[in-house]
């Protein structure tokens, strides 16, 4: 049986409804059960569209293994600790971390693995990747199902696949951003008639307000059961520190930047992460925040350096040269560099010493 594109369905679905809010168009495109980008595909490495952290190196899910090793010792080594994946992708981090985790056998034994994802196919290649490790996991598709416990919780480039709002300075005040139908059949941005009336901040004609309606309600969700039943939650993502005005949202498909409503559900949509409203959701039910930390900062208080050292003593010239190359995308520092756009926030129980990575302990 053949679909109508995507695009089809929308300019169909436009036609009777009418515009659609920028929140429910990027739903749209990413998690349509049919032609959602992440519900029909694999789109991580060289052949994908983008390349992430855990399939630049197995470094990166080895010192997230570490790391919440650390927690769980500063927990006081509870006998069972759920291990939280949100948005795992091909399950590569996690893969990493299990293995890291062999040398602290105790917390390995605690382990409880819950992989929160939408996407049957990713659920998939999850599967795959943890099925040598010889933990069990299990599948949700939303926290809320998560069971009780002291938990772990991990998130890596998943806020940023959060659809977000737009809102648009107009003369009359701030307008949802909308998309509607061009009159050639193409999408395009429109705006509500009428202005939200409890946005009153001053902004020039024309500038973008984004606000992350869903990461913000997510994060709530995380920090209310973190605070409650103990535990940490590590969220890694490129994304501001200060909320401001602006907006963010980026379409890549083949690791080009295109037009975020040319091409939905076959190119990915994403919004840097606004960490200084997580923080603020995760302070709101009462959890302690850590961070943020850029990406360099926090690899390279966990040992990557010397991670790497030892991987280069065991490897083949070939390799070595990787693994320099690995390291250098990790931890590079220039402008462009994930080690700089990539920050770190920790959400942790309240009293709990301030975790690995954050400040104040010196690499292993
Ligand atoms: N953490 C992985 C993948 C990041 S891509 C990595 O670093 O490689 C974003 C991931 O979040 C994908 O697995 C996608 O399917 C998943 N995802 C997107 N929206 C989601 C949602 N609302 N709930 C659960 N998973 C979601």
């Amino acid at each position: 049986m053949t679909h109508p594109s995507l695009l089809e369905q929308l300019r169909v679905d436009l036609g009777h409804e009418g515009p659609i809010s920028v929140e429910r168009f990027i739903g749209r495109a990413l998690n349509d059960p049919v032609h959602g980008y992440y519900m029909t595909r694999d789109p991580f490495g060289a052949a994908g569209d983008f390349v992430t952290a855990p399939e630049i190196s197995q470094m990166f899910g080895e010192l997230i293994g570490l790391w919440a090793a650390g927690v769980w010792n500063s927990m006081g080594q509870p006998r069972r600790l759920l291990l939280v994946e949100l948005g795992p992708g091909r399950g590569t981090l996690m893969q990493d971390a299990l293995r890291a985790a062999r040398i602290v056998p105790e917390f390995r034994a605690a382990l409880e693995v819950h992989f929160v994802e939408t996407s049957p196919v990713l659920q998939q290649a999850q599967r795959a990747a943890i099925a040598q490790s010889g933990v069990d996991a299990v599948w949700h598709e939303r926290i809320e199902t998560v069971p009780d416990g002291p938990a772990i919780i991990i998130a890596n480039e998943f806020f940023d696949a959060l659809p977000v709002r737009h809102y648009v300075r107009s003369p009359a005040g701030w307008c949802e951003r909308l998309v509607g139908l061009a009159e050639d059949g193409s999408l395009t941005f429109g705006m509500a008639r009428e202005p939200e009336p409890y946005i009153k901040a001053e902004a020039e004609t024309g500038a973008v307000l984004e606000i992350g309606a869903i990461a913000y309600q997510i994060m709530l969700t995380v920090a209310a059961r973190i605070r409650q039943q103990g535990g940490a939650a590590l969220v890694i993502d490129y994304g501001h520190t200060e909320t401001m005005i602006g907006e963010t949202l980026q379409a890549v498909q083949n690791h080009q930047f295109v037009d975020p409503l040319a091409h939905p559900g076959d190119a990915d949509l994403t919004a840097h992460v606004d960490f200084a409203a997580l923080a603020r959701a995760a302070h709101a039910v009462g959890a302690e925040v850590h961070g943020t930390v850029t990406q360099h900062d926090f690899l390279t208080a966990l040992g990557i350096n010397e991670r790497a050292k030892a991987l280069r003593l065991r490897a083949d010239p070939a390799h070595a040269t990787e693994i320099d190359a690995a390291l250098k995308r990790l931890i590079g520092q220039d402008t462009q560099d994930m080690g700089i756009l990539f920050k770190v926030l920790a959400v942790t129980q309240p009293g709990m010493p301030r975790p690995p990575g954050f400040g104040g302990d010196p690499p292993p």
